[in-house]
Parts: C-alpha cells; sequence; structure tokens
C-alpha cells in the first residue's frame, strides 16, 4: 500500500509533469489556460475537492473499458462497502449533499412508486424534517430540495414535542459549533419516535473512527464526502446505515430514468474509484500520516523562521471537521509589513498559485494558517520556499 508521503506518483499530476518536461505528455492544464493550483489549506469544493489517491486513479482506468450494469454494481459496491463499515447496507452517492438528497428522499417515499414519482411535489403538507437551531446551515438545502420542510427545535425537550405524523426525518449536523441535544439524546427521541435519523458527517475523517462511530450510536443514516479526506473522486460519496432506507435511496437514484437523484449520476468508475478510496484509507497507517503531517509542518516552520519576526507553532483543529495539524505563523506588522491577507493574495496570485491559506489581522498583528494534509510531496519545500520569499520581501 502506498502512504501519502510516497504514494503520489509524480506523472499524475500536470504541475509535476512540467518539473519533468516530456514533450510527449500532453498538459490539459496548458491547452486550456487552467491555473494548476497548490492547496495549502483544507478541502474545498471550489478547489477540486482533494486530489485523488493512486489506488482510485488505478480504479478509474483498470474499469473504463467494459460495460457493467449499473444496478449489479451499485448493489454489489454497496454490499462490499457495508461489510467494511460494519453497518446494514451502504451505496455510493454523488457526494455528502446528494447523500442527504437521497436520505431524505427514501425517508419520505420509501419504496412507494407513485410518491418517488411525485416528489418534491406531493400532495398534502409538506414532510417535516427536524433539526437543531444551531445546526440550520447551508447544506439543509438539500433536504428541502425534496419537499421536505426544516422544523427548528432547540433542546430535548422542545425536540420530542416537534414529531408528528408528518415528521419523516431527524438531520443532526455533526460539525455544528453548538448542539442543544446531544447525538446520544437526538438518537434516542428520533427512536422514540420511530423517526429515521440522518447523520451529516461529511467532512468528519480523520480520525478514520468516525467512518463507524455514527452507525454504531444508532443513526439510520450516515453520509460522508468522498472526494474530501478519503481522497476518492470528488464527485463520489457514501450514504450507509438501515437497509430497508438504503434500497429506498437507491430507488430515488440513478440509472432509475427520472427521480429525483437522477441527475446526482455517480458513473461506473468513480463507483469502483469511491470503493477503491476507502479500501486504501481504511488500510493506511493513520498513525505515520499524522507523523508525516508534523514533520512537513517542522519542515516549513524551519524555512519560514529563518526571517526574524516570524514565529511558527503547530496548531491541531479539534474538528470534527478537518481535525487535523497546521502551521500557525504569526507577526508583528511593525517588523513584517505585510498582513495576513496580503500574504494570502500574493501566495494565490504567485507562480505557482498557492491558495488556501487564509489568516486574520489584528491590532498590527498578524496570524495565517498554513495546511500541509493536501500538499503532494513535492510541494512542501515550493510552499515553505514561497512564504520565506513573500515574508521576506515584505521585511
Ligand atoms: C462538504 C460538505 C457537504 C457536501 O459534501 P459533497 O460531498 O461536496 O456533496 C455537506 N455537508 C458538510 C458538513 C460538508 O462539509
Amino acid at each position: 500500500m502506498l502512504s501519502i508521503s510516497g504514494g503520489i506518483a509524480g506523472s499524475i499530476t500536470p504541475s509535476s509533469s512540467r518539473a519533468n518536461p516530456s514533450p510527449a505528455k500532453r498538459d490539459l492544464f496548458k491547452e486550456l489556460g487552467v491555473t494548476p493550483v497548490i492547496n495549502a489549506g483544507v478541502t474545498m469544493t471550489f478547489l477540486s475537492g482533494s486530489l485523488m489517491l493512486p489506488e482510485v486513479l488505478e480504479a478509474i482506468n483498470s474499469t473504463a473499458h467494459d460495460f457493467a450494469n449499473m444496478y449489479e454494481l451499485q448493489d454489489k459496491v454497496g454490499a462490499k462497502i457495508a461489510e467494511m463499515l460494519h453497518c446494514e447496507a451502504a451505496m455510493v452517492t454523488s457526494g455528502a449533499a446528494c447523500g442527504m438528497v437521497l436520505g431524505t428522499a427514501a425517508c419520505i417515499t420509501g419504496t412507494d412508486k407513485e410518491k418517488i414519482k411525485a416528489i418534491p411535489n406531493l400532495p398534502g403538507q409538506r414532510p417535516e424534517v427536524i433539526m437543531q437551531k444551531t445546526h440550520r446551515y447551508v447544506f439543509d438545502q438539500a433536504i428541502t430540495t425534496t419537499g421536505a420542510r426544516i422544523i427548528e427545535v432547540e433542546g430535548p425537550d422542545e425536540m420530542d414535542k416537534a414529531f408528528n405524523e408528518h415528521t419523516v426525518m431527524t438531520l443532526f449536523f455533526n460539525a455544528a459549533g453548538e448542539s442543544s441535544v446531544t447525538r446520544e439524546e437526538f438518537v434516542a427521541l428520533s427512536k422514540k419516535h420511530n423517526v429515521p435519523s440522518f447523520m451529516d458527517a461529511a467532512a468528519d475523517v480523520p480520525p478514520v473512527e468516525n467512518l463507524f462511530r455514527y452507525q454504531k450510536m444508532g443513526f439510520d443514516l450516515v453520509t460522508f464526502s468522498g472526494g474530501k479526506m478519503i481522497r476518492g473522486p470528488q464527485s463520489a460519496g457514501l450514504l450507509f446505515g438501515r437497509k430497508d432506507l438504503i434500497e429506498a435511496a437507491k430507488l430515488n437514484h440513478s440509472p432509475h430514468e427520472a427521480p429525483i437523484g437522477r441527475p446526482m449520476k455517480v458513473n461506473k468508475e468513480e463507483i469502483f474509484g469511491m470503493y477503491a478510496a476507502l479500501k486504501a484509507y481504511l488500510e493506511r497507517d493513520h498513525k505515520k500520516e499524522w507523523e508525516d503531517w508534523l514533520n512537513r509542518i517542522k519542515r516549513i516552520k524551519s524555512v519560514v523562521e529563518k526571517i526574524s519576526g516570524i514565529s511558527g507553532e503547530t496548531s491541531v483543529n479539534p474538528g470534527p471537521a478537518n481535525a487535523f495539524p497546521s502551521l500557525k505563523l504569526s507577526w508583528d506588522e511593525q517588523k513584517i509589513k505585510m498582513n495576513a491577507r496580503q500574504v494570502s493574495e500574493a501566495l494565490q496570485k504567485g507562480t505557482p498559485s498557492i491558495a488556501g491559506v487564509f489568516g486574520r489581522s489584528k491590532d498590527g498583528k498578524s496570524e495565517l494558517r498554513v495546511g500541509v494534509v493536501l500538499l503532494r510531496p513535492d510541494q512542501v519545500d515550493v510552499v515553505a520556499n514561497r512564504l520565506r520569499e513573500v515574508l521576506g520581501n515584505a521585511k
């Protein structure tokens, strides 16, 4: 198995092929004038998620040459993923947002063909999904896409009273800042009212244990993004949990002709790729990967700290989302005449373009966060040197 540090073949990305020019290789970035970007931040959808693992690219390439029955593929891959994640059933979606649409749709329709045809325009009162007020977030539009409406609650008592005959699901946003109902209480109340509970943990690995935690806790449906730290295809994700709900979710998805999930198709290669990514992620030496991240931070810190007035420290985000270490740089703007935003802009506009480095500036002090987990091994020094250049020039 390839580790993250050694695993990214030099030949798979255009920027490294430019480093080792080979005239035969077609550079589509160049051909189309698209700027290759180094991501020294966290996984961001607008920055194309993460870089797929070599195992994923291999899965995509090696399965492209034959047709497959998509029902069979989804069933077989789903069964295997369910076995890997110790749950009843699983499926590959086009991402966590798709997982939310399909999960909600499944809770609304079950296997009822008429309802599958009708959503989001079911006759009668709209189905209801219960959420905590503090959990409202941009992605809950994936819930209302199905025609459901969101009922906001605060605290266990209010949640208990919010259930009625229109309630189809409850949604827990795992990375929400505050919760007035704990995960355990949330599951217990949902079970008491016999309503499926859904956990959105899209960006919540590492730690790898989170892939098992929420189904064990009793959540009926769980979703994770494929294209974040699991490093699968960006347009793939996981939805897993109760068998009857996954079956209903599949009925709301492609390759069925026109249900709500039809425009959220995942192609054959990405379904194979998602499986390969999950397998590689579960088999990885996570401790070693963490050590590797810390070493990257040390390396960049040692280069940047050569500029007097700059200090760096390792900072670990407590999560649940993006729970990994990064380098926090800080300086006095009297000594380094640039603020965090200006450095961030200079990095992004430079060549190569380095994105995802954000910070803040207050009372003449600047702080900048440099991410290391999405860097290719050869990009660690590139980022260190660019930081030294930009900050050094500002001195
Ligand atoms: C990224 C994210 C999503 C959307 O995931 P996709 O895989 O991009 O569809 C949903 N919820 C949360 C909390 C996320 O971080």
